[in-house]
């Protein structure tokens, strides 16, 4: 079977590779980490900085195709690597997603909607942009923010300096959206350009992370999808996209507010591994390997997903009979971590 390279070395890329292994596929895993948990499920490893030419190039060698598992990765060698192997997706969606300010703009252009937003680069910028959206905003780093960090929200103007002092810049002020609920349009798109579509989650944080999500979506959710969904499928053409893209979304009474995309699989997909016919990952990797894309249909009534976080238990769970445990092999159980997810599937 042909050989996948896969960029980063997480969850994702762990579940990945178990999906790419059920349909005969190799996995290759390019990590920098010490502790690569997509180790313990890819075919073999290369520990190695991503900048690193001589690794990249015998990487390029053995892989028939490569695609990523985080975006935080810096897209010069995701670039070099697409002049001598199929990168999917294709570097212009990295370079989009993981630059806030790039990623709102290109959205607007495609007619959704974010929040009110301004760049923000000095303490004059941030001052002059609360002055037009208002409080309460939250100033977010533009770029390599994940799980709520590099945000912080400001409540009034005298919040502005320490906010500036623990964000910096170049950074986005963003006004604070009043939502109902968030949800997340998953939609995955194959070299063909079919693509296919899940039902979206509804998706609750605690502390900016990923806590639930859970389907099906209450009705304030369910309006808004179609119109969500649309976007999410207008930019995965724009960009030409091949493989699992994630949007994530505000509802509000006016309709879906786009928060930001990921172009990759995504954690608020990760109830489509028992809970939808074919996964997330197994149809990332359909979609990367030229594959007809698989059925998204719900596998029961209800499905839920609940990450486990730090300390969180999870050996309750073995002895519930609707639950499935996963476990990402990860040592240290630090505040925040994520070490592994729950899904319960109610037929
Ligand atoms: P991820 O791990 O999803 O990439 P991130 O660090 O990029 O997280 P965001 O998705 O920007 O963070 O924000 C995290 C959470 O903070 C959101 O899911 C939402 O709950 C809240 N949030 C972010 N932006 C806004 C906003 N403009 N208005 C209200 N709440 C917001
Ligand atoms: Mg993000
Ligand atoms: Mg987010």
């Amino acid at each position: 079977g042909a050989t996948i390279g896969i960029l980063g070395g997480g969850q994702l890329g762990r579940m990945l590779a178990v999906a790419a292994a059920q349909l005969g596929y190799r996995t290759h895993v390019l990590a920098p980490d010490r502790e690569s948990v997509a180790a313990q499920t890819a075919s073999s490893l290369t520990r190695a900085d991503y900048h690193n030419k001589v690794v990249l190039a015998d990487f390029a060698a053995a892989c028939d195709v490569v695609t990523y598992e985080f975006e935080n990765i810096d897209v010069t060698p995701v670039e070099w690597l697409a002049e001598r192997v199929p990168v999917h997706p294709a570097p212009r969606a990295l370079r989009i997603a993981q630059d806030r300010i790039a990623e709102k703009s290109f959205v607007e252009k495609l007619g959704g909607r974010p929040a009110p937003w301004a760049p923000v680069d000095s303490p004059s910028d941030l001052l002059a942009a609360l002055e037009r959206i208002g409080c309460p905003a939250i100033l977010k780093t533009t770029r390599f923010g994940y799980d709520g960090k590099g945000q912080t929200v400001i409540r009034n103007l005298g919040e502005a300096p320490a906010a500036w002092e623990a964000i910096g810049g170049p950074a986005v002020l963003e006004g604070f959206i009043h939502f109902s609920h968030e949800f997340s349009i998953l939609v995955a798109r194959g070299l063909d350009g079919t693509t296919v579509r899940y039902d979206p989650p509804h998706n609750v944080h605690r502390d900016a992370i990923l806590r639930t999500s859970t389907l099906p979506a209450p009705a304030a959710i369910a309006t808004q999808a179609e119109e969500a969904t649309t976007l999410a499928i207008r930019i995965a053409e724009e960009l030409g996209y091949v493989g699992v893209l994630a949007c994530e979304f505000f509802a509000t009474e006016n309709g879906p507010v786009f928060n930001e995309m990921a172009p990759r699989v995504h954690n608020s997909g990760h109830w489509t591994i028992e809970g939808a016919e074919t996964s997330q990952f197994e149809n990332h990797i359909r979609a990367i390997c030229g594959l007809p894309l698989g059925n998204t249909m719900l596998t029961g009534a209800q499905v839920s997903m609940e990450n486990l976080i730090g300390e969180d238990p999870w050996v309750p769970a073995l002895s519930e009979t609707d639950a499935h445990l996963h476990l990402y092999g990860k040592g240290e159980a630090r505040p925040g971590r994520k070490m592994g997810h729950v899904t319960r599937v109610i037929r």
